[in-house]
């Protein structure tokens, strides 16, 4: 595909190349840019990469555009829920060579499983798959994107613990803070216990000595 930037008559530009591009070819138009699909033929593709610019270059001097203008020729490639790699092209005489991949459209807490597997190709490891969840480390499985554990930080009690030895609490935020998650309840009655009894004002082990 090919990709350019801030061009206002992009109708002029569908005029022009009707001939060598057809209809279904221009994926995406809008005021400031242009999609058009490829032919899986490289000598072609990079034929029709320069016939598509010289024509762009034509328009925006005889209109008289003052805009910069850019271009990029990519392939996505779908890699579930709406996930690309998209592999940029250098476009030479010769036809298009790989230019590198990169990730489109992938959470931020999927990053490095999608980066490591995807455009470095390498086996994962443990901590590629962690992540930040509601003050935990949650850590992704490698087949699906569904959690596979969750690590409760050093000095904070586990689900199962603030469930079990602080059931009314538990019962109570989840009652009067509405649309709390259980994970966050947990996190927010470790809070609670790790704050000094006497002052509120520090962690527990605080010297504010108030309990004197
Ligand atoms: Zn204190």
């Amino acid at each position: 595909m090919l990709r350019f930037g801030k061009i206002s008559s992009v109708d002029a530009v569908k005029g022009l190349y009707r001939v060598t591009f057809e209809e279904d070819d221009f994926v995406f138009i809008s005021h400031d840019e242009l999609i058009v699909r490829l032919r899986p033929d490289h000598i072609l593709a990079v034929n029709r990469v320069n016939v598509l610019l010289s024509s762009v270059g034509l328009i925006i001097k005889n209109e008289n555009i003052d805009m910069p203008t850019h271009y990029k020729v990519f392939k996505n490639e779908g890699i579930g829920a709406g996930m690309c790699v998209q592999t940029e092209y250098n476009v030479k005489m010769g036809g298009l060579s790989e230019k590198y991949d990169t990730l489109f459209k992938i959470p931020g807490n999927k990053f490095f499983k999608y980066f490591k597997t995807h455009i470095l190709k390498e086996p994962l490891d443990r901590r590629d798959l962690m992540f930040m969840s509601d003050g935990e480390i949650a850590i992704w499985n490698v087949e699906d994107d569904s959690v596979a554990e969750r690590l409760t930080p050093e000095g904070e009690l586990s689900m199962e613990e603030v469930q079990s030895e602080y059931p009314f609490l538990f019962r109570k935020l989840k009652k009067e803070v509405a649309g709390m998650s259980d994970l966050q309840v947990r996190k927010a009655i470790n809070v609670f216990l790790n704050t000094c009894s006497t002052c509120h004002n520090d962690e527990v082990g605080c010297h504010c000595w108030n309990d004197e």
